[in-house]
């Protein structure tokens, strides 16, 4: 997302809007105030908050908030370059350059908000700290209290903001931590590895990503079932977690152990 934001910082910038829109019925996620505020107005930029992207107008009086979820894409199209038929959602920029949305397979789960600044203050309020550039001090702060196992906590937005459930498998194999290990019990030194970690594998994908690398080049667990793992080359395995498939490597992350499936249904028998 960081690297998203960087590139488009200074291209949604340049010209007034002149068309907001057309967007999917099941993209936007606000109608007041309507889409078509944003036309004759210039965006101050992009930035970002966790995994939202924000775009204020340079008057200060409004907010485009875009959520990308798994499956959504945001491009920046240069005048004249050819875009999709069907976009969820699209922004024209004086001069033909646009701003498009996309979202693979049919189910529509990236939403658009057009916000006033105190509603998407609010909307916001219910994230977490960022999770790149915080601390190993701050860290242990924000897990002392917390009774869940670490990967459905990292991917927890109101935890931290900004880490998915792929770099969830990749930070926790970078610390070396079991994804089900609590998060109350780790020892001063192992969240200090968990911090550096965060730290790390956030900064490498954010460089990867800048570099125009896929996924299959950025992540190294992640998705990697029965792959040698990067260090120990052990096979990576794979565990059901409530609603999710975490990727970790047995030998480096819980000791030889293979974790069992936990899945939502189970749990609620
Ligand atoms: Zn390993």
């Amino acid at each position: 997302m960081e690297a998203w934001r960087r590139a488009l910082d200074g291209q949604v910038s340049a010209f007034p809007i002149e068309r907001a829109g057309p967007a999917h019925v099941a993209t936007l996620k606000t109608f007041d105030p309507p889409l078509a505020a944003l036309e004759g107005r210039r965006l101050a930029g992009a930035e970002r908050r966790g995994k939202r992207l924000l775009f204020p107008t340079v008057d200060g009086e409004l907010v485009l908030l875009v959520h990308l979820m798994s499956a959504g894409r945001l491009r920046f199209l240069g005048a004249g370059e050819k875009g999709p038929k069907q976009p969820a959602f699209r922004l024209a920029f004086q001069g033909g350059a646009q701003l498009v949305l996309t979202e693979g397979g049919p189910k529509k789960r990236a939403g658009v908000w057009l916000l006033t600044p105190e509603a998407a203050e609010a909307e916001l309020a219910h994230l977490g700290p960022e999770a790149l550039g915080l601390d190993a001090e701050r860290l242990a702060a924000l897990l002392r209290d917390e009774s869940r196992r670490l990967h459905p906590l990292l991917r927890d937005q109101r935890f931290v903001a900004g880490i998915g459930r792929a770099w969830a498998n990749e930070i926790l194999h970078a610390a070396r931590l079991s994804p089900f290990a609590l998060a109350s019990q780790l020892s001063e030194e192992e969240v200090e590895r968990l911090a550096a970690a965060i730290d790390t594998e956030l900064s490498r994908g954010l460089e990867l990503r800048e570099r125009g690398l896929k996924d299959a080049k950025v992540y190294r667990v992640h998705d990697r079932l029965g792959e040698p793992c990067h260090v120990c080359e052990t096979p990576i395995a794979r565990v059901d977690y409530e609603e999710h498939t975490i990727y970790y490597c047995p030998r480096c992350q819980t000791g030889g152990r293979v974790l069992k499936d936990r899945r939502l249904s189970r749990l609620l028998r």
